[in-house]
């Protein structure tokens, strides 16, 4: 089977083509440069089922026309996942959306044999901001963010962050219903993913969601900050989630809440001091906020359907931070 897998470059596409490649899937994957290429082919330089297409832009007109000819089965993660945003639309918005739609018509026009696409949407399109903690909620694959296009385009990177992820899963099912095209549709919705890297990182560039990992270790916060989104996954049970879902007969047009459970950026130091003790000192331990209710994880969809087993908090925190150490 030829996967196709956008954005093949970032952190959780990583973990998804080391698990693609172990399968025994052909994997084309589409990185920005020849530079990003060369790095992956390293990973792997024995694998000749790995092979690369430049997509240079995703929100450009026709990006995946020439990518997707040939393949089987199309896995889309690439997405901008950062608050650097000077422009709303160029920055987040146009690449969230306009690359979904366009790797879906790229599908149905040049690859009418596909009969799976699987999509990376997020939490953020779940999550009900406005609702704040919400203890007597229960967020499953049935809530959706109800994030207007005012919001997306105002000032608050975080809101324009969401909304990518909210109008791009919609463009998705919009284009299902409207389109009828040959192939189904399975989104994969984490919250905050982290654990370890195997994608080409530095101090200065890791990717966003571990970056409040780093922050924690690294002595840069002299208090423990407050835990604005309560709910994480560790990025390989992510990964397997996006394969499986290629896989399980259960999994066509649907969508999968894949969410290990509830933290607290206290639990966290704590977990942290307590396997690390050399970074005592950098951890921050002041500034504790007692711990508060907050909303429910329903995670039973993904557990039955894609099989998935979560790795615990403290698995997820050690493995990535024995990475982190190295850099302190
Ligand atoms: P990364 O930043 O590591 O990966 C993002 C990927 O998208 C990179 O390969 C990046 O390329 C590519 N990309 C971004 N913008 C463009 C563009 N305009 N044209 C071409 N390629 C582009 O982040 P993650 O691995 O964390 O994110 C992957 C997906 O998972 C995204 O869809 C994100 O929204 C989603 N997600 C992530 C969560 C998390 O906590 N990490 C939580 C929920 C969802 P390059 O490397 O060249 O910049």
């Amino acid at each position: 089977t030829i996967a196709l897998l956008t954005g093949a470059s970032g952190f959780i596409a990583g973990h998804v083509l080391k698990i693609l490649l172990e399968k025994g899937y052909t994997v084309k994957a589409t990185v920005r440069s020849q530079s990003k290429a060369e790095y992956l082919k390293g990973l792997y330089p024995a694998d000749s089922k790995l092979t690369f297409a430049i997509v240079e832009d995703i929100a450009a007109p026709n990006a995946f026309d020439e990518a997707v000819k040939g393949v089987d089965v199309v896995v889309h993660t690439a997405s901008p996942f950062h608050f650097k945003v000077t422009d709303p639309v160029n920055d987040l918005l146009d690449p969230a959306i306009k690359g979904t739609t366009s790797i879906l018509y790229a599908t149905k026009n040049f690859a009418p044999q596909v009969k799976r696409v699987i999509v990376t949407s997020s939490f953020a399109a779940i999550l009900n901001p406005s609702k704040g903690d919400w203890p007597e909620h229960t967020y499953s694959e049935t809530d959706w963010n109800p994030i207007t296009w005012e919001e997306a385009i105002g000032p608050n990177p975080s809101s324009t962050y969401r909304a990518s992820k909210t109008f791009a899963e919609k463009a998705a099912w919009d284009f299902l219903e409207k389109e009828k095209p040959n192939f189904t549709i399975t989104t994969i919705n984490p919250p905050l993913v982290w654990g370890p890297m195997i994608h080409d990182v530095t101090p200065e560039t890791v990717n966003t969601s571990n970056a409040s990992i780093w922050s924690l270790v690294n002595g840069s916060q002299a208090t423990i900050p407050p835990t604005a989104v309560p709910a994480w996954v560790d990025v390989r049970d992510v990964a397997e989630a996006h394969v499986n879902a290629l896989e399980a007969p259960a999994a066509e047009n649907q969508r999968y809440f894949v969410v290990a459970g509830k933290y607290s950026f206290s639990d966290i130091c704590d977990i942290v001091l307590k396997n690390f003790p050399q970074l005592a000192g950098k951890v921050p331990t002041d500034g504790v906020i007692p711990s508060k209710e907050s909303y429910n994880l329903d995670n039973s969809k993904s557990k039955k359907d894609l099989g998935i087993e979560y790795i615990s908090l403290e698995q997820s925190i050690v493995d990535l931070t024995k990475q982190l150490v190295a850099w302190v």
